[in-house]
């Protein structure tokens, strides 16, 4: 019988576990509790609107009242320190102890530190929480000159940002194209022209080695691995995240790129669940172990546990979908795209808008798009019909994504 679920981690993941909890029906004691200050809020606006508009209130999931009514017990500004398996309870990093039947980890991921000579400079800064945006903020606006090291999502996102409110920006790429981790050659090679279009200077295959400091303990160049130095009176470092899943490890759980999770979302302790960026879980029809950063990922996996605690335990299967901002245009993807290794391709940046049909082996893996978002949508749907999309199929359809769907209903 669960009496209380206990939350570590009020970020989007554990905001909607709460929030999903009461609407599943729980009756039983919910305390949601994070390390950061205040009600809980969304990141992705952090890197796009927040930094032009700086405001806070339309970050909340919800106000004071929605907690107080739903009864979830917020333990803000509150650090989960250690679990203990064996009596059931979690201590606190003030010393308390509370019990759980149930925990969910939903601590998400920090940002990785590069070990750059220079790193630790007043004016060398990264951004995963609201105060980091903050700081952000007040920094853009004394600066002229920014230098971002990483080219993926959410540095190309503020380095965007930065450009539209008049700085200098430059983005260092240590592999040859931009979020090459994530997404296609075509759209690499989209947002290259549309960041180059708009004013950013892009570097690709450029490796930051120093960052050099002014003698007053700022930052006035980056210093590439070829010895060139790039003026800059600002550095955001964007170079990923690692999950938080030591305290999870210290437990005795298995963890391996984040907390290791069943196909319903459970640890290995039946008690212990784990949701989001910090959890990894099996994913497709091959059940490859995954971790996946994205909001669409920890409301889903929120969602999926609050079901299973009310008694309705399902398999986690839901098709992945993310989106990103950036320099005016609108990139959306569906389904997992590393990995494929035929790419069908409609638009081009001249048009203003890209769809490319990512297939591996044959069967389509996924779809990422540029400012087309019935394309999304089609493939969203399409992604999750239970006989694959062959390779053969797309291309006798001429490539129309709501015809296909219609002819497979
Ligand atoms: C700037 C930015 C822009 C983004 N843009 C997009 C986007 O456009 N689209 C998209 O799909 N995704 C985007 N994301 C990713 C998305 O926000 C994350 O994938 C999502 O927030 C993951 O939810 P989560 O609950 O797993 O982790 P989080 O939302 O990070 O929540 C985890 C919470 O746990 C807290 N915590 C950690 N350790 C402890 C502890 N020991 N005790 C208590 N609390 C702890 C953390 O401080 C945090 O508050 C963006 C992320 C960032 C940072």
């Amino acid at each position: 019988m669960i009496n209380r679920v206990l939350i570590a981690g009020s970020g989007q993941g554990g905001f909607q576990a709460a929030a999903s909890l009461r609407q599943e029906g729980f009756e039983g004691e919910i305390v949601l509790l994070g390390d950061e200050p205040g009600l809980p809020y969304q990141r992705p606006p952090l890197s796009k609107t927040y930094l032009k508009e700086g405001n806070g209130d339309r970050l909340l999931f919800r106000n004071a009242d929605f907690f107080e009514k739903n009864a979830i017990r917020l333990e803000d500004g509150r650090r989960l320190a250690a679990i203990d398996r064996m009596d059931r309870g979690i201590v606190l990093d003030d010393g308390r102890r509370l019990a759980y039947d149930h925990l969910i980890l939903a601590l998400g991921a920090r940002n990785r530190r590069l070990p750059l000579p220079g790193i630790d400079l007043a004016n060398v800064l990264n951004l995963r929480t609201l105060a980091d945006a903050d700081i952000i903020r007040a920094h853009l606006a004394a600066s002229s000159s920014l230098v971002v090291i990483g080219g993926g999502f959410i540095g190309l996102e503020i380095a965007a940002t930065a450009r539209a409110i008049g700085l200098h920006v430059t983005v260092l790429e240590a592999t040859a194209r931009l979020m090459s981790r994530v997404v296609s050659q075509p759209i690499s090679d989209y947002f290259l022209a549309a960041h180059r279009g708009s004013g950013v200077d892009i570097r690709l295959n450029a490796l930051a080695a120093r960052i050099v400091d002014d003698g007053a303990g700022r930052v006035c160049e980056v210093e590439l691995a070829g010895g060139e130095r790039i003026a800059a009176d600002l550095v955001l470092v964007s170079a990923g995240v690692l999950p938080n899943a030591e305290i999870a490890e210290a437990a005795g759980l298995y963890v391996h790129d984040g907390i290791r999770v069943n196909d319903l979302l459970a640890t290995e302790d039946a008690a212990i669940s784990a949701i989001g960026d910090c959890a990894s879980f099996p994913f497709g029809h091959d059940g490859i172990q995954t971790r996946l950063e994205s909001v669409q990922n920890a409301v889903d996996q929120a969602k999926c546990v609050a079901r299973r605690l009310v008694g309705h335990a399902e398999p986690y299967a839901k098709v992945p979908w993310f989106w990103s901002d950036q320099a005016g245009d609108k990139l959306q993807m569906a389904g997992l795209t590393a990995g494929a290794d035929h790419h069908v391709v409609r638009g081009s940046h001249a048009e203003g808008r890209l769809s490319v049909l990512c297939f591996r082996r044959e069967e389509l893996v996924g779809v990422e798009t540029v400012n087309v978002g019935g394309d999304h949508m089609a493939a969203r749907r399409l992604l999750g019909w239970e006989e694959p999309l062959t390779l053969e199929r797309a291309q006798s359809a001429a490539f129309d994504l709501a015809a296909l769907m219609k002819a497979g209903a």
